[in-house]
C-alpha cells in the first residue's frame, strides 16, 4: 500500500528539545506540508473543516509531534502484562475501530518523541515485576508501523527489547511497512501479530490499511527473519458466507507461511481471536462518521457484557459466540496444527 503522508504536522514546542522531534522537524520542513508550532491545546483550532466529519477526515491526516507525559503503564490483559504507546491513533479508517470512541474528540495522530523516558519506564516495570519475564503491548492505542517511515521509533524499540533479558515486546498491526525492521537485532524478543480477517471484513470496513494479501506477505517476511509471529483474528463477524470466507483466510495463510516448516514450540505461530463487539456510544459515533456503514450493530441480536471502560458492550449471544470459537479453532488446528490459540474473547 502507499505509505501515509500527512496534510499538516503540528509540533508542540517541547518536542523540539528531543532528537526525534528535531529529526521530524528537519524532515518535514523540506516537504510540501503545512507546519504549525503551537501549544498542544491549540491543535483542534488548526484542523480545517466545516462539519464534524470534515474535521475528522482532516484530523486523520494531521500528525502531532509531542511528548508522552503520563508515564504510568496500564495493564493490558489478555494480550500482555502492560501497554505503552509510541503513537496514538493511526491513519487507517476502520469503521468499527474502538478508538472511534476512546479518541473520538481528538482523532489526529500523536507521535511521542521522548522515547528514552518511555524505555526507562519499561525497565522500572520489569523491575517492579521482580525481574520476571514481562510482556508489553505497543499498539493498543494506535499503529506505530503506519508512521514508522517517519519515526524509526519501532525499530529502536525492537532493538531496545532485543537487549532486555526479561522484557518482551508485542506489536500488532494492520500495515505492511515492514522492510526497515527486517535486518535489525530483535533477538526473538518481539512478537509481530498481524491483524487479519476475511476479505469481506477487510475490504468493507478497514479503509486505508494494508489489504489481505499485503498483510500475509508482510507476515511471511517477518517469519523469514526469525521474529516470533502471531495473528489477531479480529473482529470476527458473522454474515452470509462467513464460514467459507474465514476458511479461505486460513487456506491463504497456510499456503504462504508453510506451517509444516515451523516445528520448534518457541517459534509456534500464535492466534488471538476476538469477536465483533460494540458499545452504544461507539454505535452512535460510527453511525455519524460512516452513515452508510454495513456493520451489524443491532442490540436485539446481541448479548450484553460489562466492559472495562464502565460501559456495557454488545457481543454475540452464547450460541453464536460458541459456534465462532469452535469453527475458527477447528480451522486453526487444521491449517496450523502446531500453533497456539492464546485466547478467544
Ligand atoms: Fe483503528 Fe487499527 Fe484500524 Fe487504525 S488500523 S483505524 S488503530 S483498527
Amino acid at each position: 500500500m502507499e505509505l501515509f503522508f500527512p496534510e499538516r504536522v503540528f509540533f508542540e514546542p517541547i518536542s523540539l528539545n528531543y532528537p526525534l522531534g528535531q529529526k521530524l522537524f528537519h524532515f518535514f520542513e523540506t516537504k510540501n506540508v503545512e507546519i504549525i508550532k503551537a501549544p498542544i491545546q491549540k491543535v483542534l483550532h488548526f484542523i480545517p473543516g466545516e462539519t464534524e466529519n470534515q474535521k475528522y477526515s482532516h484530523a486523520k491526516k494531521t500528525l502531532v509531534i509531542t511528548t508522552k507525559k503520563a508515564l504510568n503503564l496500564d495493564i493490558c490483559k489478555p494480550s500482555a502484562d502492560y501497554r505503552f504507546s509510541l503513537v496514538t491513533n493511526c491513519p487507517g479508517n476502520c469503521e468499527y475501530c474502538y478508538l472511534q470512541t476512546t479518541q473520538s474528540s481528538k482523532p489526529y495522530i500523536k507521535i511521542y518523541v521522548n522515547i528514552e523516558d518511555i524505555f526507562n519506564t519499561i525497565i522500572k516495570y520489569i523491575y517492579k515485576n521482580n525481574n520476571n519475564i514481562t510482556t508489553f503491548e505497543v499498539a493498543s492505542s494506535g499503529d506505530p508501523l503506519a508512521v514508522e517511515h517517519f519515526t524509526g521509533s519501532l525499530a529502536k524499540t525492537i532493538e531496545f527489547f532485543g537487549k532486555l533479558e526479561n522484557g518482551r515486546l508485542r506489536v500488532s498491526t494492520k500495515f505492511n511497512n515492514i522492510d526497515s525492521l527486517l535486518n535489525i537485532e530483535h533477538n526473538g524478543h518481539t512478537r509481530f501479530r498481524f491483524s487479519i480477517n476475511s476479505k469481506y471484513v477487510i475490504d468493507t470496513f478497514e479503509h486505508n490499511t494494508a489489504n489481505f494479501y499485503e498483510r500475509i506477505e508482510a507476515a511471511a517476511k517477518v517469519l523469514n527473519v526469525g521474529y516470533p509471529l502471531g495473528f489477531i483474528v479480529a473482529p470476527i463477524m458473522v454474515y452470509d458466507n462467513w464460514k467459507e470466507q474465514y476458511k479461505e483466510l486460513f487456506e491463504n495463510l497456510a499456503q504462504k507461511l508453510n506451517p509444516g516448516n515451523i516445528k520448534d514450540i518457541k517459534d509456534a505461530v500464535t492466534f488471538e481471536l476476538i469477536q465483533h463487539r460494540f458499545t452504544t456510544v461507539a454505535k452512535n459515533v460510527i453511525n455519524k462518521r460512516f452513515p452508510n456503514n454495513r456493520l451489524d450493530m443491532d442490540e436485539s441480536k446481541r448479548a450484553q457484557k460489562w466492559g472495562m471502560y464502565g460501559r456495557y458492550k454488545y457481543i454475540y449471544p452464547p450460541e453464536i459466540s460458541n459456534e465462532i470459537k469452535e469453527y475458527i479453532s477447528m480451522l486453526i488446528k487444521n491449517y496450523f496444527p502446531d500453533s497456539i490459540i492464546e485466547y478467544y474473547t
